[in-house]
C-alpha cells in the first residue's frame, strides 16, 4: 500500500526531503509540519498544522491519519526526544533517539565521547566554572581560542577568538551574561584548528555506515568568506578536495568509529550522522557532529541521490544498510545558492513579495523554499534564509553557472546571496589543471 509520510520542519532542508520522498512510487502523500510556501500544495506534498512540539498530539495525529513514517529534519525536536516518544507510541519514525542526538546537543558529551574512542578532534577542556575556563585558556600549550556553548544554540554558540583576552571575554559572555541562555551553562574551550572545512554525512543503521558524497557549506555571509557567520549561504557536492582515499579514511576513523562507539555504549545511532571536519595538516579532525542533514547540504545531497529515499530510510531503520547501500549519481555535481533577506543573520523585514518562481523552474533548476509564506495568492518572505536555488549538472562549473542563472531569474527586493559558491573547489580543480583562479 502506498504510504503517507510526515516531514517535521519548515526549512529548505525539509522542502528537499519532501521533494525527494514525493518521487517514491511507494509514497502517496507527503505532509510537512509546519512547512513553508513551497510545501503548501505541490503535487503529492502539502502542509499540516499539527503540533510537532506536543509529541502525544503528534502521535495521535499520525495514527488517525495513517501516517506510516515520520522523518525529522531539525535537531531541536530530536534532542527533545521526538523519536523516543513516537516510537513508544508505535509510530515509525526516522532519526536518532534523544540520547544519541547528544552527539550534537551536548558538545561536552561529544568531546568526551571522541576522547574515549580515539576519534580525531581538537584538544579541549569542558567547564562549568568561568574562572577555570579562563585559567585553561591562559595555560594551555596550544592556542585554546575556540569557545563553544555546550548546548544547542542554533549554530551561533561558537566564538573563534583572536587572542586569549577575547577568548576569556567569550567565556564571560556565554557563562555570566548567558549570551546563549542555558546552552552556555557548560562551555567547551578548544584548540584552534587550521585547514579547509568539509561536511561528511552518512546514513547509519546502528551498526553499518553508508557515506554520502562529501559536501562543503559556506558559513559566512559575503563573498570571499567575509562577514558574519550564518546558517549557511550555499553548498556544493561533491567536493573534489576530498579524494576517494580521504573519504575512506574519514569513513573508518570518524564515521564508523563513532557508530561503533555509540553501539558499544548502549546508545545505537540510527539516522543521518553529519561530521563537520577540518582537513588539517595532521589529517581530518572533527569540529562538530550534527544528528541530521545539514541545511543547505541537504539541498545538494538529495538531488544527487539516485536511490529512492523512502527505501533508503527503511533500510536504515531496519538495520539493512550493509546489503543495500544507497546509490548516488556519479559524474554529476550539485550547487545550491541561498537567497537571504537584507539584514540576515541579524534582524530583517518579512512579507517581501517574491517573483519569478514559476519562470525559474524553466531554467532547469530546483528552488527549495525556506522562510516563505503564502499571502493573498502570492509568495512572500517570512524568514532570514528565504530560498535556495539548486542546479545539478555534469560539472561543478556548469552547475554553478546554472544556479547563478536561476538566482537571477527569481527574486525579491533586497535579496542577499553569494556569487562565489564553490570557489575553493574551483581553485583546487584549476590548480590540478595547472591554471590559476582567474583563468
Ligand atoms: P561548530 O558549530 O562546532 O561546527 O562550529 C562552527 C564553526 O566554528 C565551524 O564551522 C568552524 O568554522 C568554526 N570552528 C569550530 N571549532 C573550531 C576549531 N576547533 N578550530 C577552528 N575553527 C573552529
Amino acid at each position: 500500500m502506498a504510504e503517507r509520510v510526515l516531514v517535521v520542519g519548515s526549512g529548505g532542508r525539509e522542502h528537499a526531503l519532501a521533494w525527494k520522498l514525493a518521487q517514491s512510487t511507494q509514497i502517496q502523500q507527503v505532509l510537512v509540519a509546519p512547512g513553508n510556501a513551497g510545501t503548501a500544495d505541490c503535487g503529492k506534498i502539502s502542509n499540516s498544522e499539527v503540533s510537532v512540539s506536543n509529541h502525544t498530539i503528534l502521535a495521535q495525529f499520525c495514527k488517525d491519519h495513517h501516517v506510516g513514517l515520520v522523518v525529522v529534519g531539525p535537531e531541536v525536536p530530536l534532542a527533545a526526544g521526538i523519536i523516543d516518544d513516537l516510537t513508544a507510541a508505535g509510530v515509525p519514525c526516522f532519526g536518532p533517539s534523544a540520547k544519541a542526538a547528544q552527539l550534537e546537543a551536548s558538545k561536552s558529551f561529544s568531546k568526551a565521547f571522541m576522547e574515549r574512542h580515539g576519534i580525531p578532534t581538537a584538544r579541549y577542556g569542558s567547564f562549568t566554572n568561568p574562572q577555570e575556563a579562563c585559567d585553561y585558556i591562559r595555560k594551555a600549550e596550544f592556542p585554546a581560542l575556540v569557545v563553544k556553548a555546550s548546548g544547542l544554540a542554533a549554530g551561533k554558540g561558537v566564538i573563534v577568538a583572536g587572542d586569549q583576552d577575547e577568548a576569556c571575554q567569550a567565556v564571560m559572555d556565554i557563562m555570566k551574561d548567558r549570551a546563549f541562555g542555558a546552552a552556555g551553562e557548560t562551555v567547551v574551550v578548544e584548540e584552534l584548528l587550521e585547514g579547509e572545512e568539509v561536511s561528511c554525512l552518512c546514513f547509519s543503521d546502528g551498526s553499518s555506515v553508508s557515506p554520502m558524497p562529501p559536501a562543503q557549506d559556506h558559513k559566512r555571509l559575503q563573498d570571499g568568506d567575509l562577514g558574519p557567520n550564518t546558517g549557511g549561504m550555499g553548498a556544493y557536492c561533491p567536493t573534489p578536495q576530498v579524494s576517494q582515499e580521504l573519504l575512506q579514511q574519514i569513513r573508518e576513523t570518524v564515521l564508523q568509529k563513532t557508530v561503533d562507539g555509540m553501539k558499544e555504549e548502549g546508545i545505537p545511532y540510527v539516522g543521518v550522522l553529519y561530521a563537520g571536519l577540518m582537513l588539517t595538516k595532521q589529517g581530518p579532525k572533527v569540529l562538530e557532529f550534527n544528528c541530521r542533514f545539514g541545511d543547505p547540504e541537504c539541498q545538494v545531497l538529495l538531488p544527487l541521490l539516485k536511490s529512492d529515499l523512502y527505501e533508503v530510510i527503511l533500510n536504515t531503520m531496519n538495520g539493512k544498510l550493509a546489503s543495500n547501500a544507497p546509490v548516488w549519481h556519479q559524474d554529476s555535481s550539485a550547487v545550491t545558492v541561498v537567497m537571504a533577506s537584507t539584514g540576515y543573520p541579524g534582524s530583517y523585514k518579512k512579507g517581501v513579495e517574491i517573483t519569478g518562481l514559476s519562470q525559474v523552474q524553466d531554467t532547469g533548476v530546483q528552488v527549495f523554499h525556506a522562510g516563505t509564506a503564502l499571502k493573498d495568492g502570492g509568495v512572500v518572505s517570512s524568514g532570514g534564509r528565504v530560498l535556495t536555488v539548486t542546479a545539478v549538472r555534469s560539472s561543478l562549473e556548469t552547475a554553478l553557472k546554472a544556479a547563478n542563472q536561476g538566482v537571477a531569474a527569481v527574486g525579491f527586493p533586497g535579496a542577499v546571496y553569494r556569487r562565489d559558491i564553490g570557489h575553493r573547489a574551483i581553485t583546487h580543480l584549476n590548480q590540478h589543471r595547472g591554471l590559476t583562479y582567474k583563468d
